[in-house]
């Protein structure tokens, strides 16, 4: 397994500020935006409150609109901090309803975010959480990009409010009186976001809040690769409280998830499933182990039969996706017959399993494929 690499190294460090080295307010917790303004601009604490709800539920572009901000403040701020946001670069769309938003950061960095509707819940934005992804798993066309950079907290933020910006011009354009909202939120796009728990804790802390898009906890998934040690911090921190966790399991037998998933060579699928064991979940809540379905590698009859001896005991469910094919991957999307027969087995061995069915996978942005080509056709440059 020495070719295998589990974990890479950031190409670039997180952006601190912008070019000038200002913070970006965007990006800042209620309580931080508030000790900040107290410490840099000696602004009372319950200025916070007004500047964050500005930044969130307003969501204004420019200092000078915070109306309730003295003139003296907004001039101040204007020179101490940022408001930067990040840039759209194209938007794609699939025959499915699904957009694919490609977006840049001020140094230049392509990242994904796929908004998609859902049958009676509104709409789930899978949001990323790295430029590229720091994990290597053989499936995934994000991998083959190499690892940039984590995003910054605003970084995170802000891919739900270009897509709330997208809902918003959308209905616009239809003569619609009020846009559709980004209700559910799934940290399953670029990048493994326990690897940037920071950054996507506090991201989760902004998108909570009440004075900010208010999005209910509950409607939130973390989607995990396995890294253990952040799966403990998750669970110490209480964070399986607030949000739903999923894991990208992918095999039953260590072998196997060493070559499909590398990182599985640093930690076993045992001491994996022990850690999301000990993460103490919300009540009526389950673990979901994401497993895609890689045809004569992961799908055979043994297999569902171990699936459901590894997890059987635990309160979860199964996704199961079929492998969306691309160049960057040596793998197969196995049979419809495979992949109801596993399904049949699964549900057999009293598992609660589910196929997702792909999502925009004719413009790359169903699971595993986002940083691929996207036909041009369907695409609105900006
Ligand atoms: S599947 Fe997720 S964790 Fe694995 S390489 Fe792709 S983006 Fe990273």
């Amino acid at each position: 397994m020495s070719d295998l690499v589990a974990i890479r190294g950031p190409e670039r460090p997180l952006p601190k500020g912008d070019d000038r080295g200002r913070p970006n307010l965007r990006g800042m917790s209620r309580d931080e935006l508030g000790e900040w303004l107290l410490g840099e601009l000696e602004m009372k604490r319950f200025r916070g409150d007004q500047v964050f709800s500005w930044l969130h539920d307003k969501r204004v572009a420019s200092f000078e609109a915070m109306s309730n901000v003295s003139a003296r403040d907004r001039a101040r701020l204007e020179t101490r901090a940022s408001l930067a946001r990040l840039t759209v670069d194209t938007i794609a769309r699939a025959a499915d309803g699904t957009r694919k938003l490609k977006l840049r950061t001020a140094d230049d960095q392509a990242l994904e975010s796929v908004l998609i509707p859902n049958d009676d819940r509104g709409l789930t934005l899978c949001v990323s959480s790295q430029v590229g992804c720091c994990l290597t798993c053989a499936f995934c066309a994000t991998a083959s990009l190499g690892f940039r950079r984590n995003l910054a907290t605003w970084e995170i933020v802000d891919q739900v409010y270009q897509a709330q910006d997208l809902l918003v011009q959308e209905a616009r354009e239809r003569g619609d009186e009020w846009p559709a909202r980004v209700t559910n939120l799934v940290f399953m796009g670029m990048g493994e976001p326990l690897a940037n728990y920071n950054q996507v804790k506090r991201a989760i802390a902004i998108l909570t809040h009440d004075r900010g898009a208010g999005i209910a906890g509950r409607r939130i998934t973390i989607s995990s690769a396995g890294l253990v040690p952040a799966i403990e911090r998750f669970g110490r921190e209480g964070l399986g409280h607030e949000v739903g966790l999923a894991i990208s399991l992918n095999a039953t037998t260590d072998v196997v998830r060493d070559r499909v998933m590398p990182i599985n060579t640093r930690w076993k699928i045992a001491e994996l499933l022990a850690a999301v064991e000990r993460v103490p979940i919300k009540r009526r809540r389950r673990v979901t182990f994401e497993y895609v379905l890689l045809a004569d590698v992961n799908d055979r009859d043994e297999d569902a039969l171990r699936l459901h001896n590894l997890v059987g005991r635990m309160r979860c469910q199964i996704n199961v996706i079929p492998f969306n094919p691309h160049p960057h991957a040596p793998f197969r999307r196995p049979s419809q017959r495979r992949v109801d027969r596993f399904l049949s087995l699964c549900r057999g061995y009293g598992l609660r399993a589910f196929v997702r069915t792909p999502r925009g996978d004719d413009i790359g942005a169903a699971c595993g494929q986002l940083a691929l080509e996207t036909p041009s056709s369907t695409v609105d440059a900006r």
